[in-house]
């Protein structure tokens, strides 16, 4: 742990330096922003190889986490005109006057993220926060212990700490930082502890951004191309060993493919991982025994026609997908945030999609169809934090997309422009001249309402 310093003085720190008015100037916001790209460059190697003690990551997965490099990227190209006033019309009755909505900073912010993309999910929200011009203490995730000791290293070369601060630990860190009073709290996690940041955030009426977690389903028709479904269906599944938040957490299949899609599967978890996905240099494993043990007894549920092997000690549970399961079974219940697929039919769309929207709303939600006029029932008639259709996770590489939930999977977005708007706040201002004045509102009000 770098950061010594009470968290108490770290906050007051913050307050005095954003009061200079340092971090208003876009310039400033500019330079900062290249530090930071220069030190996640820097530190590369760390940053991946803490990543991989973690998770086990393969080299190519391990890199998506320093796709925070392309937010900076793009929020460089962008921030001098997201930074400027923007004019909006005033009606005739408040003449003489121009109105204007000017974004400012909100000052102080606490991001607080999960363990399985330990990086990104911490970096990507502090670039929008850097771009708006605020300050910033960061909460890693203790789980991902590696990685956390990466980025208060890499934190700590590249700005001050009452400019942008790294405060580690666990849950006790966690609940002295939300005692305190922010101006906003950017959380990434389980919606049980979402809960748990928007209690403490309403005691100080803070406002939250809160990216969370859910089951997304992932719904195939059968006018469908299986092979190309079951390969991107695949690699969403297992890609980091199945704990990514936007990960298709079941399959909803039309009866008349499903065993055609399973087989597919299959083919696909072979030729991705080989015949041994233990052996395999392209498959993650499951970041604790703990994880790896509230998982276990899911692979009881139903019938194992893919995979089903676990090994505790390697933290080692192999690409699986559950057949014979229903809507009550176990596996059905919670987000799953494992490599397991559990795979369940229907006859008519209409009544799929009555059985999603009679549970929580999702983060993601995939529909893999050729059927135009069923992919627009499916958007109209769903709701869920974003859609992609014909493919799985991508959604989240389109830089202009805001990425965020709805209900239970979260409250606000970030990426791209969504970021620095998360971060700002918008600041409506009228402004008047004094040469010249309308007397239709100042009384004696007789016979004025005729005028309106
Ligand atoms: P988590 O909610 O257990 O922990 C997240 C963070 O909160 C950690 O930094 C942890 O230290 C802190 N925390 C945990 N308990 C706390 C408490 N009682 N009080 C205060 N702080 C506490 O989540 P996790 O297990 O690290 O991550 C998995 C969850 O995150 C899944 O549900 C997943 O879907 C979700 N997730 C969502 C997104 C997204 O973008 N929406 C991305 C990744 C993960």
């Amino acid at each position: 742990m770098l950061t010594q310093t009470p968290v108490k003085d770290i906050i007051c720190q913050q307050r005095e330096f954003f009061a200079t008015g340092k971090t208003k100037s876009v310039e400033w916001r500019i330079e900062q922003l290249k530090r930071l790209k220069q030190g996640i460059l820097d530190d590369k190697e760390a940053i991946i190889n803490a990543v991989k003690a973690d998770l086990g990551r393969p080299d190519f997965e391990a890199y998506f986490e320093i796709a925070a490099i392309s937010e900076i990227n793009y929020a460089l190209k962008h921030i001098k005109s997201w930074s400027k006033p923007k004019k909006v019309s005033t009606s005739i009755d408040q003449f003489p006057s121009s109105a204007q909505i000017y974004p400012e900073p909100l000052g102080v912010i606490l991001i607080i993220s999960p363990w399985n993309y330990p990086f990104s999910l911490l970096i990507s929200p502090l670039v929008g926060a850097i771009a708006a011009g605020n300050c910033a203490i960061l909460k890693p995730s203790e789980i991902a212990a590696h990685t956390s000791g990466a980025i208060a290293k890499m934190i700590e070369k590249t700005f001050d700490s009452p400019y942008i601060a790294v405060v580690e630990g666990g849950v006790e860190a966690s609940q002295a930082l939300l005692a305190e009073k922010f101006d906003h709290i950017f959380f990434t996690g389980g919606t049980a502890v979402g809960k748990i940041i928007m209690a403490a955030a309403a005691k100080h009426l803070t406002p939250v951004t809160l990216e969370l977690g859910g089951k997304s389903p992932c719904i195939i028709d059968a006018d469908v191309d299986l092979k190309y479904a079951a390969k991107r269906i695949t690699w969403g599944k297992y890609l980091n060993a199945g704990q990514t938040c936007i990960a298709p957490d079941y399959l909803l299949a039309d009866s008349r493919i499903k065993s055609d899609l399973l087989t597919e599967i299959k083919k696909c978890v072979n030729d991705f991982y080989g015949g041994d996905p233990f052996q395999s240099p392209d498959y993650a494993r499951i970041i604790s025994r703990r994880h790896l043990e509230r998982l276990q007894p899911l692979l009881k549920d139903g019938k194992i026609v893919v995979g089903g092997e676990c090994n505790p000690e390697e933290k080692y549970i192999a690409p699986t997908v559950i057949d014979g399961v229903d809507w009550d079974s176990p596996v059905m219940a919670e987000e799953i945030f494992g490599p397991i697929l559990p795979v369940l039919e229907y006859t008519d769309l209409n009544v799929a999609i009555a059985e999603i929207n009679a549970r929580p709303k999702p983060l993601a939600l995939y529909f893999f169809s050729k059927d135009k006029q069923k992919q627009e029932l499916v958007l109209q008639q769903t709701s869920s934090g974003g859609v992609s259709i014909n493919d799985t996770i991508m959604q989240v590489g389109v830089t202009d997309l805001p990425f965020g939930g709805v209900g239970d999977s979260g409250i606000g977005s970030y990426h791209g422009k969504a970021s620095f708007d998360t971060f700002s706040h918008y600041k409506s201002v009228l402004k008047k001249g004094l040469w010249f004045d309308q007397s239709w509102r100042y009384p004696p009000y007789k016979d004025k309402l005729s005028l309106i």
